[in-house]
């Protein structure tokens, strides 16, 4: 029988899962395999971490659950650590497979990795075939092609509801044909070079990885706690885990399909009606889906200064100092301080608190957007290459953003969402404790002047 590799990326479930039904459908054996990136547990050029302690444990305990996911559908996940054009053509070339699938890519990082294990592959003769995975809309559905996406998310919006349509979520498969797979072997925290983190008892919500805790999720926001049912309304809160859906983290590592969530969302509506918040759950995942457009058209520019605009950002300027006071909650601006020491403190923080921070970094700090990008890079949960760069560049005034100079004041930001000081007076504290977290600031000194470490992720970032 010949053999199909399944390389899993930021598509850990069985759930609607198009890569792993295909490869199923083949009717091959199946082997699935997940490569750490030793790339992603390095510093990138601004000093940061890659991967903060929050983000990596997530990962862990997705791939737990992932294996156990399999195992019971008759297979396992073999892990390995180091570069995916090495490790995941070793796996290729023991099992003697002829293909390996994988989902797409579109961050440029991303991007090189998959072009890399191919090139590899080809001299075993085997291929790599990649599929749409991840999106609302699938790219190929939409109706216009990736270069004439409109730059503006309204019309793309309107453009894309009129004349697309989401397609049903692939079905769980029964079972997958699988050689004997030994038990998981998964590196500590440690070894990936972090060092765990007490919970915050003050966290909007304690994430565990994985498809069980996803789909759990769901249940919760849909079905058990009717919540859907006013997010339009609570969407903009910033105390507890009910105001927003929270999906965030599981849909970036793939642990939750968004067409999942968009079935979920229609069965709901027939049983409970459709109204403003059900459909603005799916507002936002075309957001999620604009942005990914984005990148695809875009790629690389929007890691420059100056963003897919070419203009020139409020802040252009490198301090250390301020970017730690930042980070740290310690800027004196309350609402500001509040969302910092949340994010550091428990790798989450609201949409309204991001904005904010975001904007204060920018437009008050007049700091280099991408310094705060790349610390959102490392202490994010939810990271997701295409959403958290493009909605910074978006902040900064180099991206989307069809207002120029936008502009949030932040003492009406916060009597407006926290007009009774709910959120503030939950950060006012910190404990020493939480904010000892791997960030690194590697910056080089040169002629008095600081400057960040560069590596090789901007050399072809920037090409
Ligand atoms: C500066 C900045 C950086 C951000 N970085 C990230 C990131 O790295 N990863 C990430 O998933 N989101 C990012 N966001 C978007 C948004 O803040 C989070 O998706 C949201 O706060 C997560 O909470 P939730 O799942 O409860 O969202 P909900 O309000 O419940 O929204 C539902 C889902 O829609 C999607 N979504 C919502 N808003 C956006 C948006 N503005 N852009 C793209 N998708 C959106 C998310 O997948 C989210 O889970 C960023 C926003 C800003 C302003």
């Amino acid at each position: 029988m010949k053999t199909t590799i399944v390389w899993f990326k930021t598509d850990l479930r069985v759930h609607d899962n198009v890569v792993l039904n295909a490869a199923i459908d083949n009717g091959d054996l199946v082997v699935p395999v997940y490569c750490i990136d030793d790339a992603h547990f390095g510093n990138t050029e601004y000093g940061f971490k890659k991967t903060g302690a929050f983000r990596a444990k997530f990962l862990l305990e997705s791939l737990q659950d992932l294996d156990a996911q399999l195992r019971a559908l008759g297979s396992g996940l073999i892990v390995v650590r180091g570069k995916p054009s090495t490790e995941v053509v070793k796996v290729a070339r023991a099992y003697g497979a002829a293909n390996v699938f994988t989902s797409d890519e579109i961050a440029p990082e991303e991007l090189a990795t998959i072009h890399a294990v191919r090139e590899k592959l080809a001299e075993h003769h085997c291929t790599l075939t990649v599929f749409g995975n991840s999106s609302l809309y699938e790219v190929t559905d939409l109706p216009f092609a990736v270069q004439t996406v409109p730059d503006m998310f309204t019309a793309y919006r309107k453009k894309t509801e009129a004349y697309s349509s989401v397609r049903p979520f692939v079905p769980t498969p029964e079972s997958i044909p699988s050689p004997s797979i030994s038990d998981l072997q998964i590196p500590s925290l440690q070894s990936l070079g972090l060092e765990d983190h007490e919970q915050d008892e003050r966290a909007a919500i304690q994430f565990r990885g994985g498809e069980t805790a996803a789909l759990a999720r769901v249940r919760h926001y849909l079905w058990e706690s009717k919540c859907v049912l006013t997010y339009k309304e609570t969407r903009n809160g910033l105390v507890g885990a009910d105001y927003s859906t929270k999906f965030s983290a599981w849909l970036s590592m793939g642990c939750l399909s968004a067409r999942y969530v968009y079935s979920e969302l229609k069965i709901f509506e027939q049983e409970h009606g459709a109204n403003d918040s059900t459909y603005w759950v799916v507002f936002e995942l075309m957001w999620r889906d604009y942005f990914r457009l984005m990148m695809m058209k875009y790629g690389s520019r929007f890691f420059l200064k100056r963003g897919i605009s070419g203009k020139n950002p409020t802040g252009v300027r490198f301090d250390a100092k301020l970017l730690q006071r930042w980070i740290d909650g310690q800027t004196g601006e309350e609402f500001v301080d509040a969302n910092m020491r949340e994010l550091k403190a428990t790798g989450f923080m609201s949409n309204r608190g991001r904005q904010n921070v975001a904007s204060y970094l920018c437009n008050d700090l007049k700091l280099d957007w991408r310094y705060g990008a790349a610390y959102f890079e490392q202490q994010l949960t939810d990271y997701d290459a295409c959403s958290n760069w493009c909605n910074w560049a978006y902040v900064a005034g180099v991206g989307n953003d069809p207002r120029p100079n936008r502009y949030f004041n932040i003492q009406k930001q916060s009597e407006q969402y926290d007009g009774d000081r709910r959120f503030r007076k939950l950060w006012s504290t910190v404990t020493d404790a939480r904010l000892i977290l791997p960030i690194s600031l590697g910056f080089v000194r040169h002629n008095g002047i600081l400057f960040a470490r560069s590596g090789a992720r901007a050399a072809y970032r920037r090409k």
